[in-house]
């Protein structure tokens, strides 16, 4: 009897040993939904000190936004381990997601304020919308093809952004059923600015813009709406891919 009793309690005490030592690695390795964040959420941190606030981006809104939204769920899932990387990547039908550094510059230069309404103009993967969804109150975005469109808009639902409209349309006749929008960002180059968006902009709104050559290189420009009267700042050379659709049968 003894004997016996002497092997079941040493049995409790390897079960005993086997929790606590389970308890003890779930302290140091806490799975990721305990730890508050993804797998990915280093190396996302990395890329807001290193390639973000490094090169100058100061607002603590925007930073702490690209700190959050989960860029590599936006790219394709062999592109995953880059998706925090230092430059843009491939998305479907050959277009791209921008450059984290140039979502981060594109958002601080529209100076968005939480009520804003804003509007973009080539959805693309989604990720900038969702990254201005995350400071404003309401986004629209249009996207010319259909298949992209569609999949940034089932991707945004999936994540609970409520506050973003998915149009499939030509951005360059803007939305009109929701103008004036207190910003305006193009995500895609443009040789002209569609004379549209600038009637779309509120007085003192910002319209954000690759301008230039679609094919080569374009300069980030912000265009203001004061009194009526357009004013243009450039800020920085930038390669985006191509606006098309109406932009190519007109030279405004
Ligand atoms: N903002 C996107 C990246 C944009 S890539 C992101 O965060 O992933 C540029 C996008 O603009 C492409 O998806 C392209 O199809 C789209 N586009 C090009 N011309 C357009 C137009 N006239 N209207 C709307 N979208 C357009």
């Amino acid at each position: 009897m003894a004997g016996l009793n002497k092997g079941k309690d040493y049995k409790t005490v390897k079960g005993v040993t086997l929790y606590m030592m389970i308890f003890v690695s779930f302290l140091f390795f806490p799975p990721s939904s305990v730890s508050g964040g993804d797998r990915y959420e280093k190396e996302r941190l990395r890329m807001v000190e290193k390639d973000i606030k490094a090169r100058g981006i100061s607002d603590e809104r925007v930073l702490s936004v690209m700190a959050k939204v989960p860029r590599h769920l936006f790219v394709d899932k062999r592109y995953r381990s880059q998706a925090y990387a230092d430059h843009p990547l491939p998305i479907d039908e050959g277009q791209t997601i921008s450059q984290p550094y140039i979502v981060a510059l594109m958002t601080e230069l529209l100076r968005l304020k939480p009520a804003d309404r804003v509007l973009e103009i080539g959805t693309g993967s989604g990720y900038q919308a969702a990254v201005l969804a995350e400071i404003v109150k309401e986004v629209y975005t249009i996207e010319i093809r259909e298949r992209l469109a569609r999949k940034a808009r089932g991707l945004l639902e999936k994540l609970g952004y409520k506050n973003v409209k998915v149009k499939h349309g030509d951005g360059y006749f803007g939305w009109k059923e929701y103008a004036p929008f207190d910003a305006i960002i193009v995500t895609a180059a443009a040789n002209h600015i569609p004379p549209p968006l600038v009637k779309q902009l509120k007085e003192g709104g910002r319209l954000v813009i690759p301008l230039g050559s679609t094919v080569f290189y374009q300069i980030l420009t912000v265009v203001t709406k004061k009194d009526g009267k357009i004013r243009a700042k450039q800020i920085a050379p930038v390669a985006f891919v191509p606006m098309v659709g109406e932009i190519t049968k007109r030279r405004d």
